[in-house]
């Protein structure tokens, strides 16, 4: 019979009931160290006070209203959005999926404007995650998202990532724009080489398309800068956000440029929820103290702190660890032990940390995770190596 919750999920037998900073709180009283933030999102860990302040004095003067009408917490947070980025507006909607489904539309929408209708198409790459809507498995088009769910949103072109002479070869009369998550998070936490950004950015302005970024995962702070493409040097066209944003309050946003918005006027696109006053209050606290002077600073700080210890896990370890890679604080565990099994000894030791493709394990800390929870995070990955050593022992 059919669970009451649709099964769409696998999950793991656990039930936290809950959250203080970087710790959860499982119904049986074992505390978790989560080193994965609700996978990237709870960017301030859990019940943070300022979070709680802005989201519970919020419910207790205005939940919603819809876009019939100006809503000042949406105003503040775009004028935020804005003065820290690339962007000259900002569209508000309630996740990274829908902030997909916008970013196609605005870039197609600009090309039919421009008197370029033939231009509907996307260039996107292998191992690419842009949420789970039609246009989101379109656009990353694998078999295991895709199967079954034809027919696709056409205008979606496949192509290997990083590879600059395929992406290159591939641009041509129908192309409007190349879409890329500047660090791949579900595809293992592939970082694209800022070399490569610079490369993107500069075929898009040879040949007249739009730059799409999808920072889902790797923005608001996540890489040590508030967006990932920054450490590249560059500037996207259009931008997806979600996850951090929110700091676990279902929040996501479109950033663009005045250029690329042009053909989104009144009428064009909506949302009931999107920019609602609970998940704006809840927005703005989340970017008043990631944008506050040396947050930035620390996270680079315990990144790199994260980051050597996990070089020397991974150096004691080669039989169950291969390497380290990513940036910030989104840093990927590629493993030699099946991934499966390292994430389900991690939960033995208390230890919450998130499987992705490419046998990798991904790190995503709060970004207010302390010095010591670094440290105990990486003594309970030695022991979760050495149980995996002593498994496999056994088992030869
Ligand atoms: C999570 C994610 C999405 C989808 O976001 P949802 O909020 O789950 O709809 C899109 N792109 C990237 C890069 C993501 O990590």
């Amino acid at each position: 019979m059919i669970s009451s919750v649709l099964p769409t999920y696998n999950r793991a037998p656990l039930h936290f009931v809950k959250g203080e900073g970087s710790w959860l709180i499982e119904a049986d009283g074992r505390r978790f160290l989560d080193m994965g933030a609700g996978i990237a999102v709870n960017a301030l860990g859990h019940a943070h006070p300022a979070l709680v302040a802005a989201l519970t004095e919020q419910a207790s003067t205005l939940w919603h209203t819809s876009n019939l009408y100006h809503i000042p917490q949406q105003q503040a947070l775009a004028d935020k959005l804005v003065d820290a980025t690339f962007a000259d507006t900002v569209f508000f909607c309630n996740s990274g999926t829908e902030a997909c489904e916008l970013a196609v539309k605005m870039a197609r929408k600009y090309f039919f404007e421009k008197g370029q209708p033939e231009r509907v198409e996307f260039l996107t790459f292998d191992g690419s995650f842009h949420g789970r809507s039609s246009a989101g498995i379109a656009a990353a088009g694998s078999e295991k998202m895709t199967h079954g769910f034809g027919p696709l949103l056409p205008g979606f072109k496949h192509l290997p990532f990083g590879d600059h002479d395929a992406i290159s070869a591939s641009i041509d009369d129908k192309t409007a724009a190349i879409l890329v998550e500047p660090v791949q998070g579900e595809g293992g936490i592939r970082p694209l080489p800022d070399a490569c950004l610079k490369g993107l950015r500069d075929l898009c302005d040879e040949h007249g398309l739009l730059l799409v970024l999808d920072e889902v995962q790797c923005g608001v702070g996540r890489t040590g800068r508030l967006f990932a493409h920054e450490w590249a040097g560059i500037e996207p066209d259009i931008m997806m956000v979600a996850k951090g944003i929110g700091g676990g309050f279902p929040l996501g946003a479109v950033l663009a440029t005045e250029e690329a918005a042009s053909g989104m006027t009144a009428g064009t696109h909506g949302s009931t929820y999107g920019g609602n006053p609970l998940g704006c209050a809840v927005g703005n606290a989340v970017m008043d103290h990631i944008t506050a002077p040396g947050f930035l600073d620390d996270v680079n700080r315990k990144a790199g702190l994260l980051r050597q210890k996990l070089e020397a896990l991974v150096a004691g370890h080669p039989d169950v660890f291969q390497s380290v890679r990513g940036s910030g604080l989104m840093l990927g565990l590629v493993c030699v032990a099946p991934v499966g099994d390292v994430v389900s000894a991690a939960y033995d030791a208390e230890l919450a940390i998130v499987p992705a493709a490419e046998n990798t394990a991904r790190l995503l800390p709060p970004l207010t995770i302390t010095d010591e929870e670094i440290a105990e995070a990486v003594t309970r990955l030695e022991n979760v190596a050495q149980a995996i050593q002593s498994k496999e022992s056994v088992a030869l």
